[in-house]
């Protein structure tokens, strides 16, 4: 008797076995769909498009060109940067010396890597070592400055260096104070034929878009005070919270971690 109920309920209510189908459809979909979905070949297109519309003129190659794209790889494993790598992404940036040595050991040397986080004076010459390090983006004292272009003669490359501003006045993010970047970039620019005065980096307050408009107005004071072409000096402002709103007011460099390889994971 149970055995024909069971048959019995079968034909008259179908549902059960479709419901577990469809559970089973939906776990092979999600284990197929999501990890594409979040790739980071995936994310790193979304980024250019982004980009390209932010600057709404030319064509997309002709932004990227215009508008560098560093992808923020701290804390980030090294397989999903040699993902990045092989979707075509050539600049990365780091924070940490230790962390870039080791990376840089074994991904490929066609990297570009730059260095964005905090420079202590009594590292400089570990990342130097670092024979495809093309730019430090954190410069913010004359003496760290001094420190990198003795380091710097051994090199082939000259290494770009760029000023970071405080343009929120926020002394924890680091950085000189606009009126101190004008001397420090004379300073960098007359240094060493080493090295060579980049651009003006800056971090900036979240939500705070005045500080774009700042850097720009002080990339063009430096730029008449120098003498030199104002658009030949690298403005590498903007992170994944606001770099749309950067290239609107005149990035060429923007840094974007999350949106390119999700959320960090916490340092241990
Ligand atoms: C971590 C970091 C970024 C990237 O930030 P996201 O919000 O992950 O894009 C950019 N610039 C600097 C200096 C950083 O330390």
């Amino acid at each position: 008797m149970a055995g024909a109920t069971g048959v019995l309920r079968g034909r008259l209510d179908p549902r059960p076995l479709p419901t577990v189908s469809v559970a089973v459809l939906a776990a092979v979909w999600a284990c197929n769909l999501l990890p594409k979905v979040f790739s980071v070949s995936e994310s790193l297109r979304s980024v250019r498009a982004r980009i390209a519309a932010a600057g709404r003129r030319g064509s997309q190659r002709e932004m990227l060109q215009r508008v560098r794209l560093i992808a923020v790889s701290k804390f980030i494993p090294s397989d999903l940067v040699k993902e990045a790598h092989d979707a075509g992404q050539v600049d990365f940036g780091e924070n940490y010396v230790q962390e870039l040595l080791e990376k840089s050991a074994t991904l490929p040397q066609t990297i570009r890597w730059h260095f964005i986080g905090r420079l202590q004076s009594n590292k400089v010459k570990k990342l130097l070592d670092v024979p495809n390090l093309v730019s430090i983006e954190t410069v913010d004292s004359a003496a760290l400055a001094e420190r990198i272009a003795a380091a710097a003669t051994h090199r082939e490359q000259v290494l770009d260096l760029s000023i970071q501003v405080d343009t929120s006045n926020e002394a924890t993010k680091g950085g000189v104070s606009p009126d101190a970047a004008l001397p420090l970039a004379e300073h960098v620019a007359a240094l060493s034929p080493h090295v060579r005065l980049a651009g003006l980096m800056t971090i900036g307050a979240p939500g705070d878009l005045s500080a774009f408009e700042r850097l720009h107005q002080l990339r063009h004071r430096i730029a008449q005070q120098l003498q030199v072409v104002e658009e030949e000096l690298q403005l590498s402002m903007g992170m994944s919270g606001d770099f749309e709103e950067a290239i609107k007011r005149g990035a060429t460099s923007v840094r974007v971690g999350t949106s390119i390889f999700g959320t960090r994971p916490p340092k241990e």
